[in-house]
Formats: structure tokens, sequence, C-alpha cells
């Protein structure tokens, strides 16, 4: 059984932003030489997290005014959590799409249904922030 591990790093210059990190996941894939096993991708912040969806900009429009209507940014004061940060929002949107994601991987390959891409959804962005990326198969 072979173990590969990787960190990504994101800067993201907005607050929110949806990056699709499909390609970072398959050069992984490809660096890691599994053929059979499973992939798993998980933020390693609790302001940010990891998906699987469309990539359609129009989608993303909508998931941000999903996400503003469920837990807005503002007012801060809104939120006990914002005493000495302003991020009370993130962690919120962080828990409504979620952690992490497990793909299959098949002859070498990422296993997706159609149209499924991997997302790394920033809500509290201008920082580093970093993703792992976990591959066990053979
Ligand atoms: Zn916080």
């Amino acid at each position: 059984m072979k173990s590969f591990r990787k960190e990504l790093t994101f800067n993201v210059p907005t607050r929110r932003a949806f990056i699709n990190i499909t390609p970072y996941v398959n050069e992984a894939l490809k660096e890691s030489g599994i053929q059979e096993g499973f992939a798993l991708v998980n933020a390693m912040h609790i302001s940010a997290s990891v998906f699987i969806n469309d990539d359609e900009s129009g989608l993303h429009h909508d998931f941000e005014v999903f996400l503003e209507r469920l837990a807005p940014e503002k007012p801060y004061d809104q939120y006990r959590h914002n005493t000495y940060e302003d991020n009370a929002d993130a962690h919120l949107k962080r828990t409504i799409m979620g952690r992490e994601v497990v793909v299959a991987i098949t002859d070498g390959r990422l296993d997706f249904g159609p149209w499924e891409q991997i997302f790394y959804g920033e809500f509290d962005g201008k920082r580093n922030k970093r993703v792992l990326i976990k591959l066990i198969g053979a």
C-alpha cells in the first residue's frame, strides 16, 4: 500500500472565493503513482471548505448569495464570536459547505461523476491558508 501526502497553500486576495483545485489533486495523484485507492482532500482551516460541485460561474454566484443569506458577514456585532475577530460568518459558511471530500481512485484517475470538480471555498481570505491532500492505495 502506498501513502502520499501533500499540502497546498492559497493566499486569496479577497475575503471569499471559490477555486477549482482539481488540477492540483490530479497532479498529486500523478506524483503518487497510485492506481487504485482513495483521495482525501480537506481544508486545514476552520474558515475554509473543500467541496465538490459544478465549475459554473452562475452557480458560484448562487452559492455566495445562499451563504450570505444564511450567515451574512455584516453586521459583525451580530455574532458572539466576533469579540476579537470578525470571522464568525466564515466559520458558519465553512460548516455549511463542509470540511473535506473523498474521491475514489480508479485506473490512476479521480473517479468522478458527471461534472464533478473539487473546490476550495475561502470565506476569510487575504492570508495563507492550507489544503491537505492524502492519497492511500496501491
Ligand atoms: Zn474565528
